[in-house]
């Protein structure tokens, strides 16, 4: 497969297409970014790195890093975790106050903020310094020191994360938050504040379409068994209330973030980041998606 002419046929036909959408702005730092950037880079299982446009550019990742946080958690609390975040696709916005009050401060799925919190907050319990922790580990899924936390995006989110904070003490009300919520809501928005390219990103995704095993770190980060487990959730609840949407039309498991990113993988086969910012009505990037989407159609196999 030559995935250095398919990913380039996808740009053009992406950047003809003309998709208009709109730069998150409820964290001022992220309104900033220049809404016509794009980049696609694909990892093949061997390393191997093909490239488009700005796809080395570094970008904030935001809740793409729910997927690396939750396989941080993921062997250390074993079925657990289970017990505290539950595993159904939402359909409500990610960071909705009624559906945890509604479900008694148990979240639906990790990928919603409520349900990233807990897992946070499982890190911070864990870990004496949990946010170089996350960047230890994220780096070594690159196989390289590429992780970057955007002081100026942490500082913006951290001053408007009033309803973040209002989820955690939901959480905390429901005795389902073990850590004080300053220090939880720090390690939180440093891992959203986490800059990297859409090559960095394929990288770290690499392991979940390889089994559990990561040729950049060279060794076993999850057995086949959870690296399954990550990737059904990525599927069922990778895009907010616009994941049904997203197996329609792309049919990957994959997970996006408001700075216009998306990780995604082709089990068996390659791992792929996309990013361009311009959002749409859900908070997914219009333009990654529709590349995505192209992406799928042009290949000749499937997962379905
Ligand atoms: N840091 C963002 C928030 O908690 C992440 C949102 C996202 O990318 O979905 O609101």
């Amino acid at each position: 497969m030559d995935y250095q002419s398919l990913i380039e046929e996808v740009y053009d036909e992406v950047k003809h297409q003309n998709l208009k959408g709109k730069v998150a702005d409820y964290i001022p730092e992220l309104a900033k970014v220049d809404g016509s950037k794009f980049g696609i880079a694909l990892v093949d299982l061997d390393g191997q790195v093909y490239g488009v446009g700005d796809y080395r550019e570094p970008f904030s990742i935001q809740s793409i890093s729910k997927v690396h946080t939750l396989t941080m958690v993921f062997h250390a609390f074993k079925s657990k975790l289970w017990s505290r975040v539950n595993v159904e696709p939402s359909g409500n916005p990610f960071n909705s106050i009624a559906q945890l009050e509604y479900e008694k401060g148990i979240p639906r799925n990790p990928f919603i903020n409520a349900g990233a919190l807990v897992i946070t907050d499982a890190l911070v319990s864990k870990y004496k310094d949990p946010i170089k922790q996350t960047i230890e580990y994220v780096d070594e899924l690159a196989g390289t020191h590429c992780v970057r936390i955007d002081e100026e995006v942490k500082k913006s989110e951290l001053a408007h994360s009033e309803r973040n904070t209002a989820l955690a003490y939901f959480l905390k009300a429901y005795k389902n938050f073990e850590n004080p919520v300053e220090e939880v809501m720090e390690a939180y928005v440093s891992q959203c504040a986490i800059e990297m390219s859409c090559e960095e990103l394929a990288k770290t995704f690499s392991f979940l379409a390889n089994n559990g095993y990561s040729v950049f770190a060279k060794k076993q980060i999850l057995t086949e068994t959870h690296a399954k487990r990550v990737n059904a959730l990525m599927l069922t609840c990778g895009f907010y209330d616009e994941s049904g949407e997203f197996a329609f039309r792309v049919g990957m498991p994959g997970k996006s973030g408001v700075g216009g990113g998306i990780g995604a993988i082709m089990p068996g086969k390659f791992s792929i980041g996309v990013w361009s910012p311009e959002l749409n009505e859900k908070g997914n990037s219009e333009k990654s998606i529709k590349a995505l989407e192209l992406l799928t159609d042009k290949l000749q196999f499937s997962l379905f």
